[in-house]
């Protein structure tokens, strides 16, 4: 998987001081690169008989659709606050400084169906525990939750102890 890690460009300081921002906008257009992406990320669900693929606002979206097209499943944006046009569940979730907040239709997921949830980056956790939250209070079983990048140094994985946490490439 490293030879991923080379299409994957590191930006010190962005969005501000002291972040290393992981830029994947070089992986997603090198036509090798997004195949094996989403090649490897699939080959971990293929035996986990995934109804619905959800996406976590905004770069989730690059890769979570290309999943469930790969699994036969389907495809369920997680949005930002007052996207959607339907009803709405929302989650409160932490940032460093403050809450924000992530909303999914209500009719989104059925009662059982196994979601499979899917980002670029595991960094703190917060989001991507906020987005399991919301499938479970739509009464969906999370199956797992993949990520292109783990930034390991950050724990996020620790939020997520109760789940199937699989990342392709750790920093
Ligand atoms: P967190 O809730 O802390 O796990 O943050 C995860 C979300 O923030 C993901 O949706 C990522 O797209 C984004 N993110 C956090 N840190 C980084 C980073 N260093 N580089 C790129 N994206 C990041």
């Amino acid at each position: 998987m490293n030879h991923l890690k080379q299409l994957i460009r590191e930006i010190p300081d962005f969005p501000k001081p002291g972040i290393t921002f992981y830029d994947i906008t070089t992986l997603l257009k090198d036509k090798q690169g997004f195949r094996r992406t989403v090649d490897a990320l699939q080959e971990h669900y293929r035996n986990a008989s995934v109804d619905v693929v959800v996406g976590i606002e905004a770069r989730g979206y690059f890769f979570a659709p290309a999943m469930a097209h790969a699994l036969n499943a389907g495809f369920v944006p997680v949005r930002k606050p007052k996207k959607l046009p339907w009803e709405v569940k929302s989650v409160d979730y932490q940032l460093e400084y403050g809450t924000d907040q992530l909303e999914i239709h209500s009719d989104a997921v059925e009662p059982g169906q196994k979601v499979l949830i899917i980002d670029d980056v595991l960094a703190t956790g917060g989001t991507a525990s906020a987005v399991a939250r919301l499938v479970e209070l739509l009464g969906g079983t999370v199956a797992g939750l993949g990520f292109v990048i783990e930034l390991s140094f950050l724990h996020g994985r620790d939020k997520l102890a109760s789940y199937d946490v699989f990342s392709l490439l750790q920093y």
